[in-house]
């Protein structure tokens, strides 16, 4: 039996990162980038008008100097031919000179000899319809050179790195990664994780259990844990504890990154898991952790040549036990598999102050079920009626489990206690 920080140090040495893959942008959200996006072209690719109006030559306008005392200069009406009209997409030649402009929409390139954009807003005496033919009449107090014109290469340059790899893609950087010319990006993947529960005396959830049945809580649970962590969940059903059975899931399993079975891995006459994993070529590399509840986890690792290496878990088959165990020893796996440090995919951990007496175990560490506040004068955390391993009611209700160290005896109302977190409470906590 080894402790659970050694548990946890064993795991994140013999967990790799799965090896990128190129995929669609639209596929690649949540994902993190791997290989850095280089931009193919200047962004914006030319000048481009960034308002409906007029593209006008600064010649006609008065300069900058001449508004920054707010003469009467600056409300000068300014009267123009409109030479053409250009709309997103036109590209035609057109030149703009002093008294004459060019009709132009948003997103348009801005003609040659063009250094401004006025708004149609600007058009006074009912010129704002002034299409090629005819005059428009424009006053723009607050005209500058180059207002309202997106120039080539603001954004970024062609050659430009615009993502590095190791950012997370959300909606805004597949924009990006868009913009710049990539189709698709080479991404960390979902690590697939298959999920067996095993045990004779389980059935599907849509069975009344008959004497002697349990229904299988524990296929659902771990699928919805594994989904939470962003990674693909493949449950593979129920195996009894039978060898045949068992060996054919096995096999199927291990064609995943990651194998969790639940049940089976304890000290019964019918605990065939670790039997069965080893007779597969799974090596072990620990099995039992001084920890309650969770202690006869197992875990081992299916290595075969160029493929990063299967990790295989032996959740306990109680409910609770499995959970816990997910939480301090699977979640961080998966998030080493996924790219990131074992310790992004550790719950939030927080001191709290005991609002009720509880009672450690002698030998073991516990994960006590509880209720964690936030109070005005800080965190609080109540330990929550709980009958064992088995209870998932009880579980249930709680937001988070209050670490119990080993030996501890009973604690005191208003002690600390470290409580791992089910809720994201880092804003309110510091
Ligand atoms: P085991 O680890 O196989 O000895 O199982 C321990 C306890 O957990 C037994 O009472 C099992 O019936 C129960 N159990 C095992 N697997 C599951 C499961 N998938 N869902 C609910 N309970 C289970
Ligand atoms: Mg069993």
């Amino acid at each position: 039996m080894i402790e659970i920080a050694e548990a946890q140090r064993l795991i994140a040495e013999t967990a790799v990162v799965l090896p990128p893959r190129r995929v669609r942008l639209e596929d690649a959200v949540g994902q993190q980038l791997r290989a850095d996006i280089v931009a193919d072209v200047d962004s914006p690719p030319w000048d481009r008008a960034m308002m409906d109006g007029f593209a006008v030559s600064a010649a006609d306008f008065p300069a900058p100097s001449a508004q920054a005392d707010d003469s009467t200069a600056a409300h000068e009406i300014v009267e123009l031919d409109v030479a053409a009209e250009r709309a997103a997409g036109d590209a035609a030649g057109l030149t703009v000179c002093p008294g004459r402009c060019v009709r132009i929409m948003t997103g348009a390139p801005v003609p040659p000899g063009a250094d401004a954009i006025v708004p149609i807003e600007r058009a006074i005496d009912g010129t704002a319809a002034a299409h090629a033919g005819s005059r428009v009449r424009l006053q723009d107090p607050r005209f500058r050179i180059g207002q309202h014109i997106a120039r080539q290469g603001d954004s970024f340059r062609a050659g430009q790195t615009v993502l590095r790899a190791g950012v997370r893609l959300a909606a805004p950087q597949l924009g990006l990664a868009a913009e710049a010319g990539a189709g698709h990006v080479v991404c960390s993947v979902p690590p697939r994780v298959a999920i067996i529960a095993t045990g004779s005396e389980l059935v599907p959830v849509g069975v009344v259990p008959a004497y002697g049945q349990t229904r299988n809580s524990n296929g659902p649970m771990l699928a919805a844990a594994v989904n939470e962590c962003g990674a693909e969940a493949l449950p593979l059903g129920i195996a009894g504890d039978k060898p045949e059975p068992l060996r054919a899931a096995i096999a199927q399993g291990l064609a995943a990154d990651m194998l969790l079975l639940s049940g089976g891995v304890s000290a019964g006459d019918y605990d065939l898991v670790p039997g069965a994993l080893a007779a597969a070529g799974v090596e072990c590399v620990f099995h039992k952790v001084r920890l309650k509840p969770g202690k006869p986890i197992w875990f081992g690792v299916f290595r075969r040549a160029a493929a990063a290496p299967t990790l295989v878990f032996g959740l306990p088959g109680n409910p609770v036990s499995s959970l816990v165990c997910f939480e301090l020893f699977v979640r961080p796996a998966l998030a080493i598999q996924a790219g990131q440090s074992a310790a992004a995919g550790q719950r939030p951990v927080f001191p709290a102050q005991l609002l009720a007496a509880v009672k450690g175990n002698a030998k073991r560490p516990v994960y006590h079920p509880c209720t964690l506040t936030q109070e005005p004068a800080g965190l609080t955390a109540e330990p929550l009626p709980w009958g064992g391993s088995a209870d998932l009611l009880g579980l249930s209700r709680a937001n988070g489990l209050m670490f119990l160290p080993a030996g501890c005896g009973e604690l005191a109302v208003g002690e600390t206690v470290t409580v791992l977190s089910f809720d994201s409470l880092s804003n309110q906590a510091e």
